[in-house]
Formats: structure tokens, sequence, C-alpha cells
């Protein structure tokens, strides 16, 4: 497949930017001054565009909002100390991009268009790169089915976009979660590993169900007995148990592989602890609890890093925790925002400098 490193780049005659307050800025409402776009046609990528951001035009048929080829990516990047901009791991995401879309029936986006357009565009927008304390420019990389025409089949049109939304400091606020045993997320041979629009979706009446019984989100467990862990929310989990920590495993296709899941593995094992992947059971984990073993649990992504949780509602049993007291959470969060933020040597090539 022939890709193309030049990109046609228009750019906006007036920046937004001084209009705008970055300081504190929510996540995921503002958005910078350009964005990029690809398609795919005729079975190839044509030149990439770096534009102005701008609303999209299409007609009523466009294939994704029947059929739901859709996929997506979230990265960050920070202003290090030095001024200069770094992306955190974004290969790994390129990488699970094109694993999702692959599994969508959609055709990988190349590297030059995927990683030099983050570059090319990044580059183009960094004043937008908020130069506070913990935060951050989100990063969302995403593709759509293009076809013009109605009917179950593959696209022969795609479109990939990137845009791009400075973000404040994300307090991860101790949760409550609910252990979901009637709705499930991801089956083996399902798209549970993709991080496909439509898991998103289809996870929306269960998170609000649990919502109504007073829990911020659900923990979501095997889809045939219900027994074994997988994920909370869009996150990945962890259970300290002893000194050991535990993370349920990709094997069985049911679990996003979270570049933070990796990364806080790395940390954990850094810090002397035993990482275990593997099948976990809301049995082994309530057994833990009660024999006084279950130390810490949390949720890793992208957006948090880390969300510590403080009650696990399992039927009519609360697992309760006293987040202050925890000492593994906080010393991997302060490892990861080290690094990100380039306030120590980044040992293992995980920045990626614009
Ligand atoms: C994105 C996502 C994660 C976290 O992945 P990161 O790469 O760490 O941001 C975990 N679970 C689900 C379901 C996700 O969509």
């Amino acid at each position: 497949m022939e890709a193309t490193k030049d990109f046609k780049i228009t750019r906006t005659p007036n920046s937004r930017l001084k209009d705008i307050t970055l300081q504190n800025i929510p996540f995921g409402k503002c958005f910078t001054d350009h964005m990029l776009v690809a398609d795919y046609s005729n079975g190839q990528w044509q030149t990439p565009e770096i534009l102005p951001y701008q609303a999209l035009s299409f007609e009523p048929s466009l294939a994704v909002f029947h059929y739901g080829q859709a996929i997506f990516e979230g990265i960050k990047a920070y202003k290090a100390k030095n001024g200069s901009v770094q992306i955190f791991r974004p290969v790994d995401n390129f990488q699970r991009f094109n694993a999702s879309a692959i599994r969508m029936q959609m055709p990988e986006v190349p590297e030059e268009i995927f990683m030099e357009g983050l570059r090319a565009l990044i580059d183009l927008d960094k004043d937008w790169v908020p130069d506070f304390e913990n935060h951050s420019l989100y990063i969302r990389p995403f593709m759509i089915s293009s076809d013009l025409a109605i009917g179950v089949r593959p696209s022969e049109n795609y479109t990939f976009l990137i845009i791009l939304s400075p973000t404040g400091p994300y307090y991860a606020k101790p949760m409550r979660i609910y252990v979901e045993e009637k709705y499930v997320r991801a089956v083996p041979g399902g798209i549970g590993f993709a991080k496909a629009a439509g898991n998103y979706g289809a996870a929306l009446y269960p998170s609000m169900e649990a919502h109504k019984k007073g829990y911020d989100q659900v923990l979501w467990m095997d889809a045939f007995e219900h027994k074994y862990v997988q994920e909370c929310g869009t996150m990945n989990a962890f259970f300290i148990i002893g000194d050991k920590a535990v993370t349920p495993g990709l094997e069985e296709g049911t679990i996003l592989a979270g570049v933070t899941r990796d990364s806080v593995i790395t940390v954990l094992k850094e810090m002397g602890l035993t990482v275990e992947e593997r099948p976990l059971t809301i049995e082994e984990i309530m057994e833990a609890y009660r024999a006084g073993q279950l130390k810490e649990i949390f949720g890793t992504g992208t957006a948090a890093t880390i969300a510590p949780i403080k009650e696990l509602g399992y039927k009519d049993f609360a697992m309760l925790f006293d987040v202050d007291k925890w000492t593994v959470a906080p010393e991997v969060k302060k490892r990861m925002d080290a690094i990100r933020y380039g306030d120590v040597e980044d040992r293992h090539n995980w920045l990626w400098t614009v």
C-alpha cells in the first residue's frame, strides 16, 4: 500500500486560542484549531489533509450511522519541564488501533499517516498543550466507514481523523463499583479487545442502572459464569492481594489491552511487587477481603491514570477500603507522572517527542 508523508496543510486564519483559558479546562469539550482528515478510497489511502477544526458534512446514508464500523484511540501529550511536547507511548496506540481496524474489517492506517500525522498536527497546535501541573493534550484518533449506501457489508470508503482536546487535571475521586452479574461487556470471540465504538454504546445502560443503585461504575464479569472479573467500566482493573498485584490476563480477548495497564505492570514490578496476569474470580477477591489480604483495588486508563476504588459491592456484600491509607496506588501514580512530565529519565523509551 502506498503511503505518503505529504500532508496538505491549510492553516486557520484566526486561532481561537486567544479566547480560551487552558488552566483547569474540562475534559473533552474544547478542541484545538486544526484536525487531520485522511480518506481511504479505491483501495488506498489518499493524501492526508490538516484543516481548520470544522464540522463535517455527510449524507444520511453514511455507512457508520447504520452498521457501526467505528474505532478510536485515546492518547495524551504533555508539556515537559524543558518546554518540549511529549506523547506517551503513541506507537502502542497506533498498533492497537490497527488491531481494532482488522477486527472491524476496516483498512489499517499506515504508520506514516497515523504517527507522522500526529506529529504534524500537534506541531501545528503545540501552543494548545497546557503548560500547567497535571494538564495534558488529549489526542483522539478515530476512523469511520464512509460509504454512502445502505446494506450490511464492509464499506469501500473510510475516513480517518485526529482531533485534539486540551484537558485540565483529572481528579480520580475514589469510586464505588458494582459487580455486574446480569449485563456483560465482552465474550470470547467478540470485540472486547477492540476500541470499537459499539462497546461503549452497549455499556451505557448497565452503567446507568449501576448509577441508580448509587455506584459510579460496574466491574464487568465473564459472560458465561459471571465468576471471573474482566474490567472496571472503561478501565483495566488491578487488585493488590497480600504483596502481589493481580490483573486479569489478555489471552481470552475480552479485555482491552490498556497502555496504562502495561505501564503500571512495569512500574509495579520495579517497585518490587509480583504481578500476576491470570484469571481472577470474585470468590477469590471476597476470600482475600475477608482474610484482610485485599489491600487495594484500582482502575487504570489514559484519562485518570489510576482511579482508586473505595467500595466494591457484590450482591448484598460491600467490600470497603480506606483509600487514604493506601501505599501502592499512590506510588504508582507518582512514578507514572514523573515519567510523563519528564521529571525522571525515560528509561523505557515511553515518550515520543513531537
Ligand atoms: C481505553 C480503555 C482502557 C484503557 O486503555 P489505556 O490505553 O490505558 O487508556 C481500558 N479498558 C477499556 C474498555 C478501554 O476502552
